[in-house]
């Protein structure tokens, strides 16, 4: 062990490993993995070690890939044997819901290039002889899946890594991390301190305490998990070649041949977590005792569709722990607010996702950015709220038991909930609002006016809600519409420097005093890093808004990117609410409420000003997302109470509702306007996205400007486009693919019913050149092709004169 490094990753399981791999592949080499007893002494050891490309994330799924790629590359690079095995593996439907889901799925398998196909019954038990056909409605084969061997894989991961120049220290136990005002940490180790200038936490089982270490608690946890292996099974004595993996969705069981016999896994519907602040230190390569009443239910649906083990003796009962988060994708990347401190935990999937976490980490590491769109890993996306230890129980519980569970578009789970709510919450509960969540943050979906017992039966389909989203969206149209603003991320930025620093920040040019702009904020790649709108209250002092879900992530950024003085910060998100009022009459019910002027002269477009509305001090920015005339309201969060009811009665005889965020997604569809994390985030740029028009490239430089420059040079590959779809029944959620004449051109990323248009609508990416075609082009929606056209103007007052007032 030397007395300093670059670089110290904690922890030499699968995912440590392959970091330290990956930075050495990146030239750097001063690099040590500190290992607390022996490789794979965590989790990895007895890992089923299955993996698989497919995920919903379209970039975790092509990072899914590129690990499953990197196995042969790392077995050729160490000369350690990963024994990999690849017989792919079948996801099996015992329903129709399950089919229907199934072929839904393999059309946005098709859009994220992942290289699957639907099968029948008959090819299902052909190649998978133990598999019961009764019930058997089909399959979905993904020809990536298999299995490797976890101790060869870490161990060809550590080999690599030290051809390279790393150092692997096994046998020695991190014990307390200590920063330096240069930024560097001390690391206290058992057998002794060593200088490393940045720290990995790579601790698994143990991340969570690590994490304490430096003063973060990291919304992961531990759960137990549970497999059996078979004796050798006559079925697969008598075959060559071995037999393909199988996932009985509903049975909620995987299984993968292991010698001549099976392994058998279990996600059951009543788990267990296990040392909810991490293993004790002196935790060794145990294995869990097994708790076979508890997974009961599960192993008896097993037996019966896989009927040859009921008769099979177990060789080994497995029960061992791993770590959950409350979405099951890792935590990856720099901590907020910690300087030169990066993790790389949480994973569930270390076989399927271990290598990518490795050459994401490294890029950030290396060259300032993990390269591609991880959000869905990133960190960041999660706020101190999800580390509570209840919230983190509840909802990992949930992740867990729902496995292999249908996640339904119109459905809203429950663990965790509700946590925050805005002051307005029970008087909106009593209007028969029902509730999404957003980091948190319960926010109006949709109101169930008048129908108190309503329940929204989830469906792939067209939601029975839709009758009370109609009736908001016309209201919007005919009158005004009330939507709650709490999850909006609200931050005020003043200073000296406040202007020069938002102009190096973002990429529109800044307003002039009481007046707000449409800001794209860029990466030096120029990709987008937020869509946010700046408003300028007085000279030093602004507004920036964006998505309440990216506070972490913007911050991270701002901080990131802050000079040493003259400029701060303050994250107003949880202490300033409002409402977004829009619609034709929203002008006379806000007139009704102020004594300010808020005609055409007094509160333009884009213009914004500090009134009182009714009891409240309001800052009011008029624009909208409905495409109607429009007005943000925005509170201390102490008013929005008294705001919310002062509202209701002056805009309720004009025929104002309360509306939720489906008349939202409804009323912006119209219109063509995009979102984050729909259409805008990390993968694509002002070009693609169709936000050039704000991007102020004379106004001197500014981060991504660069980048732009060039981009505008060539083309954007794809552009994203509005399509009219003729689909009766159901409409576009995110991933369908966009073909033409058989060739696919595109995808969807968020689709709705535009109930006033009595249009399916949906925005895609479509290639460049194909985006202004006339021809007709077809979406796949829950499997079946549905025809579409590009519409070259928005279907909902294409001039924008009423958004204008
Ligand atoms: C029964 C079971 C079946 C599974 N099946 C699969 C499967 O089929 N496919 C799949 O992809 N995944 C599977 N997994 C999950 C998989 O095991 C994990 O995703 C993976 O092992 C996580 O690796 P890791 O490197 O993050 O953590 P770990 O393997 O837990 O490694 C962390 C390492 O950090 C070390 N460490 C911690 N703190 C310190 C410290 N202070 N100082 C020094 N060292 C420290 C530990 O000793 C440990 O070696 C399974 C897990 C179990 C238990």
């Amino acid at each position: 062990m030397k007395s300093h490094y670059r670089v110290v990753v904690i922890g030499g399981g699968i995912v440590g490993a392959s970091v330290l791999y990956h930075l050495a592949r990146k030239g750097w080499s001063d690099i040590a993995l500190i290992e607390r007893a022996e490789l794979t002494a965590g989790s990895t050891w007895h890992a089923a070690a299955g993996f698989h490309a497919i995920n919903d994330d379209p970039h975790i799924a092509a990072l899914q890939a590129y690990t499953i790629r990197l196995y042969q590359e790392i077995e050729g690079e160490s000369g350690q044997s990963v024994g990999m095995h690849m017989p792919g593996g079948y996801s099996i439907a015992t329903t129709p819901a399950r089919w229907e889901w199934l072929q839904s799925e393999f059309a946005v398998y098709q859009t994220l290039g992942i290289d699957a196909r639907l099968a029948t019954p008959d090819e299902i038990v052909a190649e998978c002889p133990i598999v019961d056909p009764a019930g058997l409605l089909g399959g979905l084969f993904d020809p990536h899946e298999g299995a490797v061997d976890p101790h060869g894989t870490t161990h060809a991961f550590a080999i690599a890594a030290r051809t390279r120049g790393a150092d692997v220290i096994l046998r020695n136990r991190v014990l307390g991390l200590t920063s330096r005002a240069d930024g560097h940490w001390i690391v206290d180790t058992e057998k002794g301190a060593v200088i490393a200038e940045h720290v990995v936490n790579a601790g698994g089982l143990w991340a969570r305490r690590v994490g304490r270490m430096v003063g973060v608690d990291l919304p992961l946890t531990p759960m137990q998990h549970h497999y059996l292996i078979t004796e050798d099974l006559p079925e697969l004595l008598a075959r060559r070649n071995e037999m393909p993996c199988v996932t009985d969705l509903e049975g909620f069981t995987y299984l993968q041949q292991e010698r001549k016999g099976v392994i058998l896994g279990v996600y059951e519907r009543n788990p267990r977590h296990w040392k909810p602040e991490g293993a004790d230190w002196d935790y060794g390569m145990e294995l869990l005792p097994e708790d076979i009443e508890r997974i009961s239910p599960e192993l008896l649906i097993g037996f019966s569709r896989f009927p040859t083990l009921a008769k099979a003796g177990i060789r080994k009962w497995v029960n061992g722990a791993f770590t959950f988060t409350p979405d099951g994708n890792p935590l990856v990347g720099p901590v907020p607010g910690v300087r030169n401190f990066w993790v790389a935990c949480g994973c569930m999937g270390g076989f399927s996702q271990g290598g990518a976490i490795g050459r994401v980490l490294s890029d950030w590491m290396v060259e300032g950015d993990p390269g591609t769109d991880i959000f869905g890993m990133d960190v960041a996306r999660y706020g101190a709220f999800a580390s509570n230890d209840r919230y983190l129980r509840d909802t990992t519980a949930q992740f867990y038991a729902r496995r292999f569970v249908i996640a339904y578009p119109n459905e809203e789970l429950p663990a965790g909930r509700p946590l925050k709510t805005t002051p307005a919450f029970d008087s909106q509960r009593q209007l028969g609002a029902r509730f999404g969540v957003v980091w948190g943050m319960e926010s109006p979906q949709y109101f169930a006016t008048g129908e108190p017992d309503f329940v929204d039966p989830p469906t792939l389909r067209r939601s029975a809600a839709d009758r009370f989203v109609a009736a908001e969206v016309a209201a919007t149209r005919a009158a005004a519409g009330l939507l709650d603003t709490g999850v909006y991320g609200r931050y005020e930025v003043r200073g000296p420097a406040a202007a020069a620093w938002l102009d190096h920040v973002l990429a529109s040019r800044l307003p002039a005093t009481g007046r707000m702009r449409l800001a794209p904020m860029l990466n030096p790649a120029g990709r987008l890093m937020g869509d946010l709108t700046v408003t300028k209250l007085d000279e030093g002092r602004y507004w920036l808004v964006g998505s309440y879900g990216l506070q972490e992530w913007h911050l991270r950024w701002f901080r990131d990117h802050l000079p040493a003085s003259g400029v701060e910060i303050e994250n107003l998100s949880e202490s300033w609410l409002g409402f977004s009022l829009s619609g034709p009459h929203s002008r006379a019910i806000l007139a009704s409420l102020t004594n300010g002027d808020v005609s055409d002269r007094g509160l333009p477009f884009l213009g914004c000003a500090r009134l009182n509305v009714g009891p409240t001090t309001a800052f009011v920015a008029r624009l909208s997302l409905t495409g109607e005339l429009g007005y943000e309201i925005n509170v201390p969060a102490l008013q929005q109470r008294a705001l919310w009811h002062a509202l209701l009665e002056a805009g309720t005889p004009l025929g104002m509702r309360p509306i939720g965020m489906r008349a939202q997604d409804s009323l912006r569809l119209e219109k063509g306007y995009g979102v984050w994390s729909l259409e805008f985030s990390t993968s694509v740029t002002p070009a693609m996205a169709g936000l050039q028009r704000f991007v102020a490239l004379d106004k001197g430089d500014f981060i991504g400007r660069a980048a732009e420059l060039a981009a505008r040079a060539g083309d954007a590959p794809q552009r994203l486009v509005l399509l009219d779809i003729d689909s009766p029944d159901a409409d576009a959620t995110g991933y369908e693919p966009v073909h033409l004449d058989g060739q696919r051109i595109g995808y969807v990323t968020s689709g709705a019913y535009g109930h006033h248009v009595r249009r399916s609508l949906a925005l895609a990416y479509v290639d460049t050149a194909l985006s202004r075609t006339q021809d007709p082009l077809s979406v796949t929606i829950i499997g079946v092709p549905r025809s579409a056209r590009i519409l070259g103007a928005p279907p909902y007052d294409p001039a924008g004169s009423r958004l204008r007032g």
